[in-house]
């Protein structure tokens, strides 16, 4: 539109200079050697006019002649092409180190020497301006050979902005990786991709019929089918919980536990639900199911709110008969020992923690629990230290941290809120 407004301003001038010139047509006299010349200003302009064009079809027909002319000798073509393709390796090394200047300047030289490859495009179109970088994909687009590439690079370039609406931008990509599905059928990348997109638009139904092809395709094995089935369960037992419909949470937290047994954010939920209803036996009993393959911190500080009232030596007894469900546990055998030092029973707290030692167990927080009892109990601070100083030299505690992008989470959550990856999120030893 601006465009078009600049267009007629000129042309309204052009059209004023034209009127002008006939009311003042004036004249021009060259005389050389015998030679006169007369004319009017307006035919100089023309003349002028004229050979600028001349000039400028000239400059594009030495240009086609350099690089696309069919009468070029093939010996010439051949040292074109080389230098093309060096162009080209110089390019994507410079774009390997960041050098986008330098990538740029090599890719236009490229394309000089090659200009009907898709070679010198491809890499244009990861370093250009934003207005070519479009032109470029346009054309990559048009050549089947480089079309999953550019459909990849707009997928990547959508995924990088910012700004922009969740939806519109889900929308965008949904439709590119439909089209990347079409002409690759049944590619992992692409239908993990799809899987999440699915799961971040809440399309629970179209994610579970992914997570199927995926397993037609053995991209995933049963047991991570089983995962991600209960955190599809557990993100529609979120949103009926958000919609307060609170027996249809239930129903989806206890399929999620049907799916995988060992998945702790689902039981929270649904011990929270019994809880909300008064209903502290069954809360317990899912605790206490969940512990038998599960323990977790979290499970811990749930176990501790069902009963609030009690007093710390008969807490101590109620977690000395719990933790029994998993004795051997990391987490069984911390969650003892802190009850233990909180009650001053150090026999049992010491016993808990050095039986993680002896079995090569002990994480960071076994030995600061060491160092605790070394000073609560004997107010001993070198023996305390010491014990500090040997948690450098064991296993980190285990952390919720994302499979995919390695990132440590203080909470869980079912989407990854770093790399948007679904049902990544894991309880494990820090990597
Ligand atoms: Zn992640």
């Amino acid at each position: 539109m601006i465009r078009l407004g600049l267009y007629i301003t000129l042309a309204i001038f052009l059209a004023l200079g034209a009127v002008w010139f006939a009311d003042h047509p004036g004249v021009l006299q060259l005389n050389w050697r015998g030679w006169e010349v007369r004319m009017s200003v307006a035919i100089l302009c023309l003349i002028l006019l004229l050979y600028t064009a001349f000039c400028f079809f000239l400059f594009k027909l030495y240009r086609w002649f350099k690089t696309d002319n069919p009468l070029m000798s093939q010996q010439r073509q051949a040292s074109r092409r080389q230098k093309g393709l060096l162009e080209l390796d110089l390019g994507w090394s410079a774009l390997a180190i960041e050098d986008r200047v330098a990538a740029l300047k090599h890719g236009k030289k490229a394309l000089g020497f090659l200009p009907t490859d898709y070679g010198p495009l491809r890499l244009l179109s990861k370093v250009d301006t934003e207005k070519n970088i479009q032109k470029h994909l346009q054309k990559l687009m048009e050549h089947a050979p480089t079309r999953m590439a550019a459909l990849k690079s707009k997928f990547d370039q959508s995924c990088g902005q910012t700004g922009r609406r969740d939806n519109q931008k889900n929308q965008e990509n949904l439709a590119l990786l439909q089209e990347m599905q079409n002409i690759t059928p049944g590619n992992p990348w692409i239908m993990r991709r799809l899987f999440d997109l699915y799961t971040r638009q809440e399309k629970w139904d179209d994610a579970t019929a992914e997570l199927g092809r995926m397993v037609k395709n053995k991209t995933v094995d049963a047991a991570e089918q089983k995962h991600l089935n209960a955190v599809i369960c557990y993100s529609q037992a979120l949103e009926a919980n958000l919609a307060n419909q609170k027996s249809t949470a239930q129903d989806f937290a206890r399929k999620a536990l049907k799916n995988d047994p060992a998945y702790v954010p689902a039981a929270i939920l649904l011990g929270r639900q019994y809880l909300s209803l008064g209903d502290k036996t069954k809360a317990r009993k899912v605790i206490e199911a969940i512990w038998k393959v599960a323990p977790h911190p979290d499970l811990s500080q749930f176990f501790l709110k069902l009963e609030p009232l009690e007093s710390p030596s008969e807490k101590f007894r109620r977690i000395q008969k719990f933790t029994k469900l998993n004795a051997d546990h990391l987490h069984s055998l911390h969650f003892l020992a802190k009850s233990a030092l909180d009650t001053e029973h150090w026999t049992e707290a010491k016993q808990a923690l050095n039986s993680l030692v002896t079995t090569g167990k002990a994480h960071q927080e076994t030995y600061h629990l060491l160092a605790r009892l070394e000073m609560m109990q004997k107010q001993d601070k070198t023996a305390s230290n010491a014990m500090m100083a040997r948690a450098q030299d064991v296993p980190a505690d285990p952390v919720w941290q994302c499979d995919a992008c390695h990132t440590r989470r203080e909470n869980y959550s079912a989407t990854c809120p770093s790399c948007h990856s679904f049902g990544q999120i894991k309880w494990q030893d820090a990597q």
